[in-house]
């Protein structure tokens, strides 16, 4: 089979790596890519959102299989563009059409599809500028905390929490009236505060059936101890402790079954991932957000912890038989750990080379590479995020160990990571 992978990051190296595991792999492309994903297939030179482009690779290259790693496209609607294609009438995607990434896409899209499943989620309400002086008074008599969201794609910057009232309504006006994210946020999804600890749930679905992918847990703050900026994330562990058989149960009854269902009763064409975001409040899950497609640097704990065949799994999903799929987890724990460049998520600097990164650390763990690009025949910085360093170990805290004396090795000018990933779960 020949597949093309979209993305460039370290989510892409980890499904590059573990899709050339398969014998099923024929030739795996890769676009853009980075110096990582090439030691695994052929890095095309096109951006994600390059819909001709991926057509036309599709077409030239014989492409069976497409995966859609990031969001953008798959909001904008590759699935549906790829799909009405007479030429590519037998490709597989891995992705959902553009109606079913508003799940992601669209906050009070996702909102609005919990409430007609009876998904537990925090109770709100949608505001635009048509109903803004209701807005004004639903902020004013909400209990505090209070969590505004853009609606649309904002970077990961879209959701604000605001301890007071009058920042609150300072906010809903930025969003609204004065579009700080864009059309983002026309419209604002505001809600309630849950307080509860955070995870993650992936599950891979055809459209009718579905199967759990390991759980995880990403640490998104810059600062030791969950502080500082907001990040593309940190550092992840899979599994999550928290995340016992009873609470998983509640997961799978109260969430994943009614999400498959609404699905399929609303006929949305979905083949892929659907990570469900959670909080646990006293032990029972709530979702905070969809996405509809893998976590990074998630799926660089997630990935490593599957033992399926992933082409096979995959193929499943698409011809609508993954009901056929057993899912097979390796018992030990994973923990990944991200080193930026110094400033990220701030200003940063680029084109740092990296060193030792290529050494062979141990089958117990993997450096996967992520804002990397290659210059005069060395691997440099290239992004905020620049390489993960997952572990298997008998627990967490050995495998960020484990990361952690591997990091000890790496280098480059103003690497930074945090030392206390899964710091929680001591
Ligand atoms: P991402 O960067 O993950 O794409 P996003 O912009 O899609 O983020 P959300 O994931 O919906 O936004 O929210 C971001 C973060 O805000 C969550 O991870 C959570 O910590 C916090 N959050 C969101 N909604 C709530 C809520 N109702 N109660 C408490 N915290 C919340």
């Amino acid at each position: 089979m020949n597949i093309l992978l979209l993305g460039s990051g370290g989510r892409e190296h980890a499904l590059a790596w573990k899709l050339s595991q398969s014998p099923n792999c024929t030739q795996l492309f890769i676009a853009p890519g980075n110096p990582g994903t090439a030691q695994f297939g052929k890095n095309l030179s096109f951006s994600v959102t390059d819909f001709e482009a991926i057509t036309n690779c599709c077409i030239e290259e014989k492409i069976d299989m497409v995966i859609v790693g990031p969001e953008e496209p798959l909001v904008k609607g590759i699935y549906d563009h790829l799909k009405i294609n007479p030429e590519l009438k037998q490709l597989l995607i891995i992705g959902p059409s553009q109606y079913g990434a508003q799940l992601e896409g669209s906050k009070a899209f996702a909102k609005a599809f919990m409430q007609r499943h009876n998904i537990p989620t925090a109770a709100y309400k949608e505001f635009t500028l048509d109903n803004y002086a209701e807005g004004v008074q639903y902020i004013q008599q909400h209990n505090l905390p209070i969590v505004l969201k853009a609606d649309g794609l904002a970077a990961g910057k879209g959701v604000v929490i605001c301890q007071t009232h009058i920042e609150a309504m300072a906010e809903f006006e930025l969003m609204i009236q004065q579009a700080k994210f864009g059309d983002a946020s026309k419209k604002v999804v505001v809600e309630e505060f849950l307080s509860g600890i955070e995870l993650s749930v992936f599950a891979l679905t055809d459209g009718e059936h579905y199967v759990l992918l390991p759980n995880a847990k990403d640490y998104k703050r810059i600062g030791e101890g969950d502080t500082g900026l907001n990040t593309g994330g940190m550092g992840a562990i899979s599994p999550v402790p928290l995340a016992t058989p009873a609470f998983m149960q509640k997961v799978e009854e109260q969430i994943v079954k009614p999400t498959i269902k609404g699905l399929q009763s609303e006929k949305i064409n979905y083949t892929g991932f659907v990570f469900i975001g959670l909080i646990s409040v006293n032990d029972n899950p709530y979702v905070i957000e969809y996405n509809c497609r893998m976590g990074d640097p998630e799926t660089e704990v997630v990935l490593p912890r599957l033992q399926n065949d992933l082409v096979e799994l995959l193929t499943a999903a698409a011809n609508k038989q993954l009901a056929t799929q057993t899912i097979l987890t390796d018992p030990r724990a994973a923990a990944t750990i991200v080193a930026v460049s110094a400033g990220y998520p701030g200003n940063f600097e680029k084109g740092f080379v990296i060193s030792g990164h290529n050494e062979h650390y141990g089958k117990q763990s993997i450096v996967f590479q992520a804002g990397t690009t290659e210059k005069e025949g060395e691997v440099v910085t290239n992004g905020g995020r620049v390489l993960c360093i997952t572990s298997y170990a008998n627990d967490i805290q050995e495998a960020v160990n484990t990361s952690l004396d591997v990091l000890s090795n790496i280098n480059y000018e103003g690497i930074t990571y945090r030392t206390d990933i899964g710091y929680e779960f001591k």
